[in-house]
């Protein structure tokens, strides 16, 4: 029987990194994972935003997770030789007086300021896109290419024969005393990174979990090439070669993870509205992500089975969260450093 040192469940952008953390550090292990079926990291749009939300909120520990995001990015890339992130400036419609003040307040604060962009930029938007009141624009932004990097980080794993790709049965994982046997593997710990899955998976469903789905469709724009990110009613990713990311909404309650017509013409009615420049739609994609109530992660131990873990719960800013928490996780494994309390999956 092989003995390795952990067993990873689902290769999303967290188990991927997780594994990419573990490998530098010296371990050995193996992924397993059903072929990306439930992955809310195959239809990300990748971005990492300093200020987010109606209130324009410094993102929770931005400061600490952006140079963490930027170096294991940067190694990614250099393993699978392939640019995997792009620094983006991102422009915000502001639709209304209140909103300008709101801005105007919060992004002059001594903490945000320098995310902030005095005289904001629309560039090439501005002869395609509907002009809104005015717009508010925010520098270190972020462009992940998440679906690029779980299909490079599969492909590196395929290489050396890391990756089973199997659906996970948990009534066949074997507990025993100094580890876990899973069929033909023995491994000392496990790590669950499921995704929005984990409700069912009988060790960790009873954590509280609230998943959302999302919708986006990938236009097409004959000879338009902004660079920047554009939030008017919808996210403009652009992809490159008048390629883009349009989405995408919160549904909590939903039939299943397949994009809906529904969606697709809310998509459709908005960029009619916004964009004055024909498109055409390439691919309409959904996904659920693994929300959380209070927008933390979760992080450590099963209340009974002290080497099984959980590292999920990254909702909407896995591009940003995983990086920096995926190395908290290795240097809790590998250098007996504490887990951060505010992110324990029992709270
Ligand atoms: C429309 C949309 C837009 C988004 N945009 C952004 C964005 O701009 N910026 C950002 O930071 N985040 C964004 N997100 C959120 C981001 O996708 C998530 O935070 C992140 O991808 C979560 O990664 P994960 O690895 O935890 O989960 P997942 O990507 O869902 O991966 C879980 C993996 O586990 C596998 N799996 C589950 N159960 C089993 C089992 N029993 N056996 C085998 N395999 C299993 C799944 O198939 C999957 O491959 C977006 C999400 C959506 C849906």
């Amino acid at each position: 029987m092989e003995q390795l040192d952990y067993i990873i469940v689902g290769q999303g952008l967290a188990g991927s990194l997780l594994d990419f953390s573990f490998r530098k550090n010296g371990l050995h292990g193996v992924v397993i994972d059903n072929g990306h079926k439930n992955a809310a990291s195959k239809v990300a749009a990748g971005m990492i935003n300093p200020i987010t939300g109606r209130k324009y909120v410094k993102s929770w520990m931005i400061d600490e997770l952006l140079p963490r995001a930027i170096e294991i990015y940067g190694q990614l890339s250099k393993l699978v030789g392939v640019e995997l992130f792009a620094e983006r400036n991102i422009v915000r419609a502001l639709y209304s007086r209140a909103e300008e003040n709101e801005w105007e307040i919060k992004t002059t604060l001594e903490q945000t300021k320098k995310f902030r962009v005095d005289k904001p930029v629309l560039n090439e938007y501005s002869k395609f896109i509907k002009p809104s009141l005015s717009y508010g624009e925010l520098t270190k932004g972020y462009h992940v290419h998440v679906p690029v990097i779980i299909r490079a980080y599969r492909a590196f794993l395929e290489k050396y024969k890391f990756i089973v790709e199997t659906q996970f049965n948990h009534s066949k994982l074997k507990i025993e005393n100094d580890g876990f046997v899973y069929d033909l593997v023995k491994a000392k710990q496990v790590f669950f990174c499921d995704g929005y899955k984990v409700n069912q998976n009988p060790f960790f469903n009873d954590i509280n979990h609230q998943p959302s789905k999302g919708e986006a469709l990938i236009i097409k724009v004959q000879d338009f090439e902004p660079n920047k990110i554009l939030k008017q009613k919808l996210n403009f990713v652009p992809f490159g070669q008048g390629v883009f990311w349009v989405g995408a909404g919160y549904e909590w309650e939903f039939e299943n993870e397949k994009p809906t017509k529904g969606e697709r013409d809310r998509i459709e009615k908005i960029l009619k509205d916004n964009l004055s420049k024909p498109y055409k739609v390439i691919d309409h994609i959904a996904a659920v992500r693994p929300t959380v109530i209070d927008r933390r992660p979760y992080i450590g131990a099963h209340k009974i089975h002290s080497n099984m873990f959980l590292f999920n719960g990254f909702g909407t800013k896995g591009a940003s969260l995983i990086p920096y928490w995926s190395e908290h996780l290795m240097r809790h494994i590998c250098f007996k450093e504490p887990l951060a309390s505010e992110v324990f999956p029992y709270r």
